[in-house]
């Protein structure tokens, strides 16, 4: 896989950048899921494009009414304790502080507590000393993040709902089958076939630092050709120092393809360039991308997971008390 590969096949088609500060009251509005007018029903809420669990930001629109608020709102508590170790560690502000991270704990026990103090974790992980591990020799300490559990699929949801928000109207068109899916009861889902797989593509900066989130969504340049299927549209999301990727499932361009007799190809958006330190004078470097932090999760799962993640921290002193 080639750096350039993701941009020869995909362009940028909206960004959370199209969005700063776009919510007016009272003014006339149809929703771009459901349709229905201000005559119709309610727009009291402020939608964000981007939610702020993924940190505090000002990406709002005037294209979605209270009840699909509501609706697609339900996918959040899983987004974020899939999301919020990773905040407070980093001191990520979402709506008006940094959140406290508590571990999942089991019966009889403490949950770990990692609070953002100006910049700086603090962690008070009481009897849960086996989470925690320091290694002297190189600065590092070493934790292990015992996130509360979450919903693969729902995780996923919350994300097709961002790149549905950042879509125009005439592109949304396409993916009237995306908001059906979106907006059906879970249990509704047993037997869904998906055209693509629920693919989460997640990579770890280790230098850069996005303090305000964005999206941006790209589409595919070209059209399907011979039995490779690439999706039309691809979601990035930064916060802080995750770069989220995903597909969108349920382009109408894939009525008529079954997925079994096309191969689904993706492209990972080339976000680890950012982390690399470029030598000066050289226009061209060489990247081995299997030495990325770069991880790959089928999200196609309806039921709640636990996720424990090793994240080790470089640190030049540490205070214990
Ligand atoms: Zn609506």
């Amino acid at each position: 896989m080639k750096i350039t590969d993701f941009l020869d096949k995909f362009e940028k088609i909206s960004s959370t950048d199209n969005f700063e500060k776009k919510f007016v009251r009272g003014i006339d509005k149809t929703c771009k899921f459901c349709s229905k007018t201000s005559n119709e029903t309610t727009f009291n809420n402020v939608p964000h494009v981007i939610p702020e669990l993924f940190g505090k930001n000002n990406f709002t629109n005037n294209e979605e009414c209270d009840n699909c608020n509501t609706l697609f709102g339900r996918f959040e508590t899983d987004l974020a304790n899939y999301v919020s170790p990773y905040l407070t560690l980093i001191g990520q502000r979402t709506k008006s502080k940094v959140p406290i991270f508590q571990s999942r704990k089991g019966e009889n026990q403490r949950s770990t507590r990692i609070k953002n103090i100006n910049g700086n974790p603090h962690f008070n992980f009481g009897s849960n000393l086996s989470d925690f591990e320091y290694d002297y020799q190189n600065n590092q300490l070493n934790v292990t993040l015992k996130k509360k559990k979450f919903v693969p699929i729902n995780v996923y949801k919350g994300l097709v709902k961002v790149g549905l928000s950042l879509c125009t109207t005439e592109e949304l068109e396409n993916y009237n089958k995306t908001i059906d899916w979106l907006s059906q009861r879970e249990d509704d889902l047993e037997n869904t076939i998906f055209d693509i797989p629920l693919l989460l593509l997640r990579t770890r900066f280790s230098k850069k630092y996005y303090a305000k989130p964005a999206a941006i969504l790209y589409k595919r340049k070209h059209s399907i050709s011979g039995n490779i299927y690439r999706p039309n549209l691809c979601l990035v999301v930064y916060s802080g120092i995750l770069v989220f990727q995903i597909f969108i499932p349920f382009c109408d361009e894939t009525e008529n393809i079954n997925p079994k007799e096309y191969k689904f190809e993706y492209d990972l958006f080339p976000a680890f360039v950012f982390d690399v330190d470029f030598p000066k004078d050289q226009e061209k470097i060489e990247l081995d991308i299997s030495d990325m932090s770069i991880v790959k999760y089928d999200m196609n799962w309806r039921a709640q997971v636990e996720e424990d993640e090793l994240i080790g921290f470089k640190y030049d002193s540490i205070i214990s008390n």
